[in-house]
């Protein structure tokens, strides 16, 4: 097949993207609650497997072939796989992943009718990240529609637990399933993310001494230590700020948790911070803890606090720079139009470095709505999304046969030649 006629395949193909389907099948995944549970107790069902029933009974319907994992007790994956026309082996693949769990819902009003309103669909996990789920029907639908054969196979991958330990991933990467490249379609902002920074955390336990509050030099105050503790953080963040990724830009630290004391008339014996630090590819949960070691001895008594081993990993990732899947996205980007398609880092942690495939992120939607009490997504950017998704399919895997969607403009079935690239 030319260049010309693949081009014009795919312009068929996102000619062919449906608005008002793509909306509606995000309304129909906000409606299916899935909230990740955010802790490590064993919960049962979480919603994950009604999104991923949901997502194999669409996908079932286009002829691909599903499976649903569980691969923790009540946690679940969804494996859609659409086989290329080539002998097993024989040809290249690409996944589309997303994950299914979005986190909670308290204080957000009404989080899962999935409004639409002025060209953006509203509810818990609009943009991070079903959004993207509802892309992946679509992009199945249309080649569905346009019955395009693609020589390599196609996956798709809704994955749980993404907003904790990434679990789903995780159980997914162990299982084997290798491909060319996977494109996760967080919010993005659709910009191209080859990097994304990992995240760990930590406990600091200060431990004091009760005594009445009207004689506090009898005791040790536990919070007033914290206190000191805690602001060597600024210090530690200034030392960060010298430190820098080309896509990342500097690692952070966040004190997110403190906790501690009794009542106002006793010297609080204990007080707990927690805290996170976000990490740029290369660095390691044990030499961040190393440093923060370092930095916090003050003047507090080092046998009066106590900081914990990482008991939060989320990996940092990072696609090599000559991988060619960046330049494939990109350059289905730059042919739907998307005004920057360079690569960019992607600020926030992910499943990016647990697929055991190349990655990149790339998805409507962004971070400044994703978790917030209004998340939204622009339908218009939906539409943008199946479209590079759709062209880096074609672009991947390439076609053996198409069928026009139009009857009469063209012989009903066009065999083509397999096209690789
Ligand atoms: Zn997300």
């Amino acid at each position: 097949m030319t260049d010309s006629g693949r081009a014009d395949v795919a312009a068929h193909c996102v000619a062919r993207i449906d608005r008002d389907r793509l909306a509606t099948t995000l309304t129909e995944l906000i409606s299916q609650p899935s909230i990740n549970p955010f802790d490590d107790r064993p919960h049962g069902d979480r919603g994950e497997r009604r999104v991923a029933d949901y997502l194999g009974s669409r996908l079932e319907r286009l002829g691909w072939a599903c499976e649903i994992v569980e691969f923790a007790p009540g946690r679940h994956n969804v494996i859609a796989r659409l086989p290329g026309s080539r002998a097993a082996g024989s040809g290249r693949s690409l996944m589309l992943a997303g994950h299914m769990d979005t986190v909670e819902t308290a204080g957000y009003p009404a989080p899962f009718a999935g409004a639409v309103r002025d060209g953006r669909v509203h509810g818990r996990g609009a943009c991070d990240m079903k959004a993207a789920l509802a892309c992946y029907v679509e992009v199945a639908e249309v080649l569905a529609e346009h019955a395009v054969a693609l020589a390599g196979e196609l996956v798709i991958a809704g994955v749980g637990d993404e907003e904790y330990r990434q679990e789903g991933a995780k159980a997914l990467g162990k299982s084997g399933l290798r491909t060319d490249g996977v494109i996760i379609g967080e919010p993005t902002e659709l910009t191209i993310c080859h990097a994304t920074k990992g995240l760990v955390a930590y406990d600091l336990t200060v431990t004091g001494e009760a005594t009445h509050g009207s004689v506090p030099h009898h005791g040790a105050n536990a919070i007033l230590s914290a206190a000191e503790l805690v602001g060597a953080f600024a210090g530690y963040q200034r030392l960060l700020e010298r430190r820098g990724h080309p896509l990342l830009g500097q690692p952070t630290v966040n004190v997110g948790v403190i906790e501690g004391g009794v009542k106002p008339n006793i010297v609080p014996p204990e007080c707990r911070v927690q805290f996170s630090r976000r990490l740029l590819p290369g660095e390691t949960p044990a030499a961040v803890r190393a440093e923060v070691m370092a930095m916090l001895d003050t003047s507090v008594d080092q046998r009066r606090w106590d900081l914990s081993e990482a008991w939060w990993t989320v990996e940092p990732y990072e696609l090599p720079d000559s991988h060619p899947l960046g330049a494939t996205v990109r350059a289905a980007a730059e042919a739907c139009g998307v005004a920057d398609a360079a690569p960019h880092g992607f600020p926030a942690s992910s499943d990016a470095a647990y697929f055991g495939s190349p990655v990149v992120l790339f998805g409507p939607g962004s971070l400044a709505q994703a978790h917030s009490l209004d998340e939204w997504v622009a339908i218009e950017d939906m539409v943008t999304a199946t479209a590079v998704y759709l062209r880096s399919a074609l672009m991947t895997l390439g076609m053996t046969a198409t069928r026009r969607p139009d009857p009469g403009t063209r012989s009903p079935e066009t065999r083509v030649s397999g096209v690789r690239q």
